[in-house]
């Protein structure tokens, strides 16, 4: 497939709207959204501001109920191999019996035609990025038997081992240790610097400034898509928590409760 365009946006889409069944409910309704290639952008926004649901809209998982979306210069829904996913820990069934080894492999799918067997290089990819994220030695593990903070780093294995030009990870950092947090944030900027987008959901405000480029702030719609400073004002914070929230950015603090 030719590449449509070379635009600085991983992501731009207008008059987008999705929305969930057959309801007029919509879950988030953006006129205009722009993300741009090869920075680290957080989606930030109280529960239910449509995080995840932007970030399956740009995987292609969520149709849109109306509008126009690119994804790296592709109509959405049409790069999915470009594209790795981790969804947020909730949505996933870590019951299913299947070791790390095999859940890191599966990033390796799209570059595979079904039935060949995984080549000695898929291993070689595999191995490596579970080296990255430091779960080599969990190779052989069934993913359940691992605290929350391991298999978010397996699912990151994953991600890695496609070797993807656009990351998508919705809120990485519930649930995991302070080692896992750090490793994340190693992995994303390695990815950065390949040239990599990484777009994450978070509820960390008070890392962002430290660790992305740029913050879009949700709320059912965007509230605001700029630089972390620009985005993490107290106003706009209160508009998309609607309540009194402080926040502290390094030795500054931004007070919303008065
Ligand atoms: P966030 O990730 O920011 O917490 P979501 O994208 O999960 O928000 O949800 C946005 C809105 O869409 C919420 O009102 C939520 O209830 C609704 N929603 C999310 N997933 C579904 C679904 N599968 N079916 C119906 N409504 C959904
Ligand atoms: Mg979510």
């Amino acid at each position: 497939m030719a590449i449509v365009d070379r635009s600085p946006w991983a992501v731009a889409g207008e008059h987008v709207q999705i929305g969930y069944g057959s309801g007029t409910r919509v879950a988030l309704d953006a006129p205009s959204i722009r993300l741009k290639r090869g920075t680290r952008t957080a989606l930030i926004g109280p529960n239910g501001a449509g995080k995840s649901t932007l970030l399956k809209a740009i995987v292609g998982l969520q149709p849109l109920t109306s509008g126009s979306m690119t994804v790296l210069g592709y109509p959405v829904g049409t790069c999915q191999q470009r594209i790795a996913y981790v969804p947020q820990r909730r949505d996933v069934d870590w019951r299913f019996p299947i070791t790390v080894n095999d859940v890191a492999l599966m990033g390796r799918d799209v570059h595979r035609r079904w039935p060949r067997r995984p080549q000695r290089t898929d291993y070689a990819i595999v191995r490596e990025a579970l080296e990255m994220v430091g779960m080599n030695a969990w190779a052989h593990h069934p993913i359940a038997a691992l605290s929350g903070g391991q298999q978010q780093r397996v699912f990151l294995a994953r991600a890695l081992a496609q070797h993807a030009e656009l990351l998508l990870l919705d809120e990485p950092f519930v649930g995991v240790d302070t080692a896992t947090e750090a490793i994340i944030h190693r992995v994303i900027t390695r990815l950065i610097s390949t040239g990599c987008t990484v777009v994450v959901a978070t509820h960390d405000l008070a890392s962002i400034q430290t660790h992305f480029d740029a913050a879009v702030l949700l709320q059912q719609r965007i509230i605001a898509n700029g630089t972390p400073l620009d985005v993490l004002q107290p106003s706009l914070l209160a508009e998309a928590y609607g309540g009194p929230l402080a926040l502290f950015v390094g030795k500054d603090s931004h007070g919303l409760a008065d």
